[in-house]
């Protein structure tokens, strides 16, 4: 089994559900609230965790009831959490009003996640046995970068999803073999508006870079190469909640196995095309036969 570490958030995700969303100063009703385990660290291992992979995840819960959920939670999908401490006060929670078009607003309060400042005991040797390291901007920025830089001690393959985009260190950016950006990440990080244009743009930053593009698949560049365009099955979507951290768990557990790119690029499309077909982010992702079937 390949072994993948992931240095990420982990969060509550509570979820109003309504109409229309309020407006400032205004009180709406909902018809449904609920309480889903989420954040971008542990909805990456969570995918890696059932795309195949042994899977460690560094981070904080609080002292909350959320904490203990939020743990049990990844203990339940096969996650070790031995390194994710448990920090006094709050846990990470994500507040989101989802309306009936399936629009949302979201605020995040870090909790525990801002209390992750340095790396642990233990943290750097679990990096260094790894295969890959899982990033996203989640924690706070100069743990991202002592993990990003352990992991290249070490000889570690190095994944970052730059979630909620922001501008980049360049020490974050030395230490990122592999980038994973969304399209509106992509755009955001260069200026540039086109997919294709920003993927070069980002190839100048990092050696290698996926820029996902929903329904339209993925574009993959790698230097001195034209990016090339990775095809999303056709499927009847859902609910794209967690697409993104469905791809890049499963493509880092194909590249971990030591898949060539495109071949771990299609697993990694069929993994995230499955996961947009069922409700919710974790609940949707996909176990390793299912995407084995898919991609036989
Ligand atoms: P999210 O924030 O919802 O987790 P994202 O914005 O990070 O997602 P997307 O680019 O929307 O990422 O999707 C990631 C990948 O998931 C795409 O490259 C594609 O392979 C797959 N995907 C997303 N939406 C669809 C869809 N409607 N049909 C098939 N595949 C999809």
């Amino acid at each position: 089994m390949t072994r993948i570490a992931v240095l990420g958030s982990t969060n509550m995700d509570l979820v109003a559900y309504v109409a229309t969303a309020p407006r400032r100063g205004e009180t709406v009703t909902g018809h449904e609230f609920r309480t889903i385990p989420g954040g971008k660290g542990a909805n990456q291992a969570v995918a890696a965790a059932r795309a195949g992979a042994d899977v460690a995840l560094i981070g904080a819960v609080g002292t909350d009831e959320f904490g203990t959920r939020l743990r049990a939670a990844l203990d339940g999908s096969g996650v070790d959490t031995d390194l994710v401490r448990t920090t006094e006060g709050p846990s990470g929670t994500a507040h989101i009003v989802v309306d009936a078009a399936g629009g949302n607003a979201i605020v995040v309060i870090p909790g525990a996640n801002a209390s992750v400042t340095h790396l642990g005991p233990g943290d750097e040797a679990l990096i260094a046995g790894a295969e890959s390291l899982l990033l996203q901007l989640e924690l706070p920025m100069d743990t991202v970068v002592e993990g990003a830089r352990a992991a290249r001690r070490h000889g570690v393959r190095t994944v970052l999803t730059p979630s909620p985009v922001q501008p980049l260190p360049p020490e974050l950016l030395a230490a990122t073999d592999l980038l994973v950006a969304n399209e509106h990440e992509a755009t955001s990080l260069t200026g540039l508006d086109d997919a294709k244009a920003a993927a070069r743009a980002l190839l100048e930053l990092v050696p290698e870079v996926v820029v996902t593009l929903g329904s339209r698949g993925s574009l993959y560049a790698a230097r001195g190469q034209d990016p090339v365009a990775v095809p999303a099955p056709e499927v009847t979507a859902v609910d794209t909640t967690g697409a993104g951290d469905t791809f890049v768990g499963a493509l880092a557990v194909a590249l971990g196995e030591g898949r060539a790119m495109p071949e771990a690029l299609a697993w990694a499309s069929q993994a995230a095309a499955l996961s947009v077909q069922r409700p919710g982010a974790v609940a949707a992702m996909p176990y390793r036969k299912e995407i084995d079937e898919a991609s036989a």
